[in-house]
């Protein structure tokens, strides 16, 4: 599937301009909603745009509005910051049977700089995700089960690790976010649920339920 973003047209001076109000607001800044083209642009390499300092309270900005939320990952562009850093961190409490259905294992925190992925083996899985910048709504998307991700360290060390389950659908859906991708791009379409439908008739561990009530990803 082809889903070409725009380049962003922010510079790297307007970038550190941005992230100067959000630092000094006072307030956590509110969460980017689908329909903002900064969620459709090809956010900017990180580069040395801020400071070390500037970087590192953004990615605790960053890490206190995704626990607020509550998230398992937000990305920069979602803040309305054209830039490729996102933070990740999964320490939910989950039910056993879905744990072990959905291979969710915990996450600790880390940012990641100028993601790169690939996917690992051809086996794909589809399960429910939603986004913190498409409220009120979830979906089921098909996705490599495990991919080897290539990111830059906020202390600038490069790093290589190799995600499965849901973690790795967690590092995919992040790296999408600041390459102009929403879950929605590639989500089954007819799985589309509000919150209460899907909390009342389609959290079971898998998605076969829903395949058959909503009529996606039909057996072959
Ligand atoms: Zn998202």
């Amino acid at each position: 599937m082809s889903l070409d973003a725009q380049p962003t047209d922010f510079s790297a001076a307007r970038i550190q301009e941005t992230v100067q109000q959000i630092l000094t607001a006072g307030v956590l800044p509110t969460i980017v909603q689908a329909g903002h083209p900064v969620l459709r642009q090809l956010a900017a390499p990180y580069s040395g745009q801020l400071s070390d300092a500037e970087l590192g309270q953004l990615i605790d900005l960053m890490h206190s509005v995704m626990h607020k939320a509550p998230g398992v990952g937000l990305a920069a562009p979602q803040l309305g910051i054209p830039l490729q850093l996102a933070v990740l961190e999964d320490q939910f409490e989950v039910d056993a049977e879905v744990a072990a259905v959905r291979g969710r294992e915990p996450l600790p925190f880390f940012a990641m700089l100028n993601p790169a992925l690939r996917p690992l083996g051809a086996s794909a899985v589809a399960f429910y995700e939603g986004c913190l910048s498409v409220n009120g709504l979830q979906a089921a998307v098909m996705r490599p089960e495990s991919a080897r991700l290539d990111y830059t360290a906020p202390d600038g060390t490069p790093k290589a690790q190799d995600f499965s389950g849901w973690q790795a659908r967690i590092v995919q859906h992040e790296t999408d976010h600041l390459h102009g991708i929403l879950y929605l791009d590639r989500a089954e379409l007819r799985s589309l649920s509000n919150n209460a439908e899907y909390s009342a008739r389609w959290a079971q561990p898998d998605i076969s339920l829903a395949r058959q009530g909503l009529g996606f990803l039909p057996d072959r």
